[in-house]
C-alpha cells in the first residue's frame, strides 16, 4: 500500500501561517492519506542545510534543540501535527541511512573514492569538484585544491536517472521535461558534504567531518517513515525541487522491497488579500475556506503541476462552493472505492468532476476534523 510523505521542508525562517505555500505538500500528502482511509503521516522536516549552519553560529542552544525549538514554532499559533515530525537526522534516519550505505557500498552501487576538490582557503569548507565561491564563511579567499576520501555513486551507463515508475503518475502524465532535466546530472555525484549537522560517515569509516549529502538524506526521510508503517512511499514534492533531487534518490529508491516514487505538485498561490476579498465577494462560510485552503487547493496543485495561476482562483472557490451545495451527507461507498481507485493509481482528473469531488468533500467532512492541518493565516 501507497503512504503519501510530504518532501522534507527546510527548517528555514518562517513560519507556516506566514508561509502556508510551504505546507502545500504537507496539505496535499495529507489530503491523500486521509481519502485513502489512512492515520496521518508524520511531517517531514529538512534540517542539513548550510543555511541553518550559518543561523546556528550565534546561537547558544545545541544544534538539535535549536532545530527543535525552530521546528515547534513553524506551527504556532495552530496544534502541531498529530503523528509528530520527522527530521532527516532522526535517528531511525541515521541508522537506516547507515544499513542502507552499507548495503549499497558492498554491492558496489556506492564506492569510496580519492576526489580532487576545492576547499575554501579561509574555512576548508569543500565547495566541490569546482571552484566556486565558499558559501559557508564570507571571507573571499578563494579555494584551493585537495584530494579527499569521498562517498559517491557513479551512475551506470546508459540508464535512466527517471523512469515512468519513479512517478505515482497516469502514464498520459509524465514530466518529460523533468526526466530530460534529470538526465544533465553529472556521472559522479559526491555524497559526502561539509556540514556542521547530518548523517555522519564517521561509521562508514570516512572522515567524521563529513555528513551524507543532504539531497540523498531527504529521500532516506521518506524511506525511514514509510519502512516504519510497512508501505511504499508516494513523496510529494513541486517539480522545481524534484529536479535538484531526484538523481541523488535513484541509489536508494528501491530498497530491501520497498520503492519510493514521487507525486508532483505546482505552486498554490495564498495570497491573503487576494482570498479575502474573494470569500467575501462569494460568500464563502469559514468553514469552506478552511476546505478551500487546507484541502481543496492542494489537490489542485497536484492536479496542475505547473501551478495554479492566481487568475484561476475564483473559477476554482466557485467550483467547490457548487460542489459543496450538491454535496452528499454522506459519501457513496461505490464512488468512495472509485475514488481511492483513482488516488492510489495517481489519477488525478476526479479533483475536477464535481460528481466525484461531492462524495470526497463529504468523507473529508464526516473524518477530517480530527486530522486536519494547522489553520494558518492566507499570506
Ligand atoms: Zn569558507
Amino acid at each position: 500500500m501507497t503512504l503519501f510523505l510530504n518532501g522534507p521542508v527546510h527548517n528555514g525562517p518562517f513560519t507556516l501561517a506566514g508561509r502556508p505555500g510551504k505546507a502545500a505538500g504537507i496539505r496535499l500528502a495529507e489530503a491523500l492519506n486521509q481519502l485513502m482511509g489512512k492515520q496521518p503521516a508524520p511531517h517531514l522536516w529538512n534540517t542539513v542545510t548550510l543555511a541553518n549552519d550559518l543561523r546556528h553560529r550565534t546561537v547558544a542552544l545545541s544544534r538539535g534543540q535549536w532545530e527543535r525549538q525552530e521546528l515547534a514554532a513553524k506551527y504556532a499559533p495552530g496544534p502541531a501535527p498529530a503523528a509528530g515530525l520527522l527530521t532527516d537526522t532522526a535517528p531511525q534516519v541515521v541508522a537506516l541511512a547507515l544499513e542502507i550505505c552499507q548495503d549499497l557500498l558492498a554491492n558496489g552501487t556506492l564506492a569510496v573514492a580519492h576526489v580532487k576538490v576545492r576547499l575554501c582557503r579561509a574555512c576548508d569548507h569543500m565547495t566541490g569538484e569546482v571552484d566556486r565561491a565558499c558559501r559557508a564563511c564570507t571571507i573571499d579567499a578563494g579555494t584551493r585544491p585537495a584530494i579527499r576520501q569521498l562517498l559517491v555513486h557513479d551512475r551506470p551507463d546508459g540508464r535512466p536517472v527517471l523512469a515512468r515508475a519513479d512517478f505515482h503518475a497516469t502514464r498520459a502524465s509524465m514530466p518529460a521535461h523533468l526526466v530530460n532535466l534529470a538526465q544533465s546530472a553529472p556521472q559522479r555525484l559526491l555524497l559526502s558534504r561539509t556540514r556542521a549537522c547530518g548523517i555522519s560517515l564517521g561509521p562508514l569509516g570516512l572522515d567524521a567531518s563529513l555528513v551524507l549529502d543532504p539531497r540523498l538524506g531527504l529521500h532516506l526521510a521518506v524511506l525511514a517513515a514509510a519502512a516504519q508503517r510497512g508501505e511504499d512511499p508516494v513523496m510529494t514534492l513541486t517539480e522545481n525541487a524534484a529536479a535538484h533531487i531526484v538523481a541523488y534518490g535513484a541509489p536508494v529508491r528501491r530498497w530491501g522491497g520497498m520503492q519510493l516514487r514521487y507525486a508532483l505538485h505546482g505552486r498554490i498561490p495564498y495570497d491573503q488579500h487576494a482570498l479575502r476579498r474573494l470569500f467575501e465577494a462569494h460568500r464563502v462560510t469559514e468553514q469552506l475556506q478552511r476546505q478551500f485552503i487546507q484541502w481543496y487547493l492542494p489537490l489542485c496543485a497536484w492536479r496542475e503541476r505547473a501551478g495554479i495561476a492566481p487568475a484561476r482562483l475564483p473559477a476554482l472557490i466557485k467550483f467547490l462552493r457548487r460542489v459543496d451545495l450538491a454535496r452528499p451527507a454522506r459519501p457513496a461507498d461505490e464512488v468512495l472505492a472509485e475514488l481511492q481507485r483513482n488516488v492510489e493509481a495517481g489519477d488525478r482528473r476526479w479533483v475536477m468532476d464535481a460528481r466525484v469531488l461531492a462524495h470526497a468533500l463529504a468523507y473529508r467532512m464526516d473524518v477530517g476534523s480530527a486530522t486536519e492541518p494547522p489553520e494558518g493565516e492566507t499570506g
